[in-house]
């Protein structure tokens, strides 16, 4: 089963997305999601230039040994663009085999091991009221956990918040929270940390209030907090009973994370920003964490995230896997096939792509009572339309950057 060709498809429906997908000489074709947002296009110069022309003639099945030749054979490892690209080609080659086995790919991973994966989407206001409405929302499209971000007083724009209306005035949809926005130059938020601690911890005593204590409730700190910081707010959410506590410090430094884990009970969340399992050796082993944030699209694909979380697994740390709209209907697929199989799933993020996006990926995933399941279709059950993706040309677009109140560039 030779791989006759490789095609890289861009396309920007109601954002920018990157597919690989192979071609077999028997006539199978698999999907990959190479998406990296705001840097899509090295990406695709990595995959036309450097990959592509290597994957011509190999062997389809040998699935392990096409990762380990793309990674160990650039010498330059690891890093965004060059594991996105890996991950493209790995979950391409896993579709194609479970096309050829005629099962969707969950059974090749060793088969369901839940009826469904529990999901949780973005709700988000500027005010209390606001909030309230959009958790209320969420629980009306079926969502059984929820992500809480809120505005603070006194700041502008910040991460998180639905009030994006740029993109929705461009686009006509409306996402829980779209960051990436189209143009030549990042927008710019702002950022105080000191008004954020003070103000978030009477936002969870109100939604709790609000909603009562069963509702699992989650909050993004988005890697802007010191060590010190990130504590203090770990330690007065506590009363709030967090499902997890994510990014609450710049990613690069794992030993953070130790300082941050003496002080809180409330569970850590870290990962969406790494791309190896070597990002994860400490802070697994130190039990600094207790759950996954890696995307297959960021990490390798699967063959990669598996053992990511089967390391995890030993220290009974569970899978969250990223799931913002930047990873796109094919990445979604593949993720849900990887949680449904392994023992140690934790939570799926799960916000809906747009209409237009729906219709350049046809997929076979359900949504039920806030449950995702990929569907039995064989392979990862997405096929792309490409008349209805060339309709869609590639246009610039960034996620935003933070300045403080004198002007310092902050973390994002
Ligand atoms: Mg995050």
């Amino acid at each position: 089963m030779k791989i006759i060709a490789a095609d890289v498809i861009v396309t920007s429906p109601d954002r920018n997305f990157v597919t690989l997908k192979l071609t077999t000489d028997d006539g199978l074709t698999g999907l990959g999601d190479a998406t990296l947002n705001g840097r899509e296009l090295s990406v695709v110069a990595y995959l036309r230039e450097h990959v592509v022309p290597l994957l011509i003639g190999i062997d389809a099945h040998r699935i392990e040994d096409t990762w380990q030749f793309l990674y160990r054979s650039a010498y330059w490892r690891r890093g965004p663009v060059t594991m996105a690209a890996i991950a493209a080609v790995d979950v391409a080659l896993w579709d194609i085999k479970a096309k050829a086995a005629g099962m969707p790919l969950y059974q090749l991973l060793g088969g369901a091991s839940r009826t469904g994966l529990l999901a949780y989407g973005h709700a988000s206001g500027k005010s209390n009221e606001e909030l309230f409405d959009s958790v209320r929302e969420h629980q009306e499209q079926g969502y059984r956990a929820i992500r809480v971000q809120t505005g603070v007083p006194g700041l502008k724009s910040i991460y998180g918040i639905a009030s994006n209306a740029t993109f929705e005035a461009n686009t006509g949809v409306r996402y829980d929270h779209e960051p990436a926005q189209r143009g030549a130059r990042p927008a710019e938020e702002d950022w105080d940390t000191r008004s954020y601690l003070r103000h978030v911890p009477t936002v969870f005593e109100a939604v709790r209030n609000e909603f009562g204590p069963e509702l699992p409730l989650l909050h993004d700190g988005h890697h802007r907090m010191t060590p010190i910081q990130a504590a203090k707010l770990g330690k007065s959410l506590e009363p709030y009973d967090l499902f997890w506590l994510e990014d609450v410090t710049p990613a690069e430094n794992p030993e953070a994370l130790r300082l941050v884990r003496q002080h809180t009970t409330t569970p850590l969340a870290i990962g969406e920003i790494f791309n190896t399992v070597w990002d994860y050796q400490q802070i697994i082993r130190e039990q600094l964490i207790d759950y996954v944030r890696s995307a297959v699209t960021h990490t390798g694909g699967i063959t990669h995230l598996k053992k990511i979380l089967d390391y995890a697994s030993q220290y009974q740390i569970k899978s969250g896997m990223h799931g913002p709209t930047d990873i796109s209907p094919v990445g979604m697929a593949a993720a849900m096939h990887l949680g449904l199989a392994i023992h140690n799933f934790g939570i799926q993020e799960y916000m809906r792509h747009g209409d237009k996006t729906n219709a350049v990926f046809q997929q076979s995933f359900t949504w039920t009572d806030g449950m995702l399941h990929p569907g039995d279709t064989p392979g990862i059950g997405v096929e792309l339309d490409v008349d209805e993706a060339g309709r869609y040309p590639y246009e610039t677009a960034y996620l935003p950057y933070n300045r403080l109140a004198d002007g310092t560039v902050h973390d994002w």
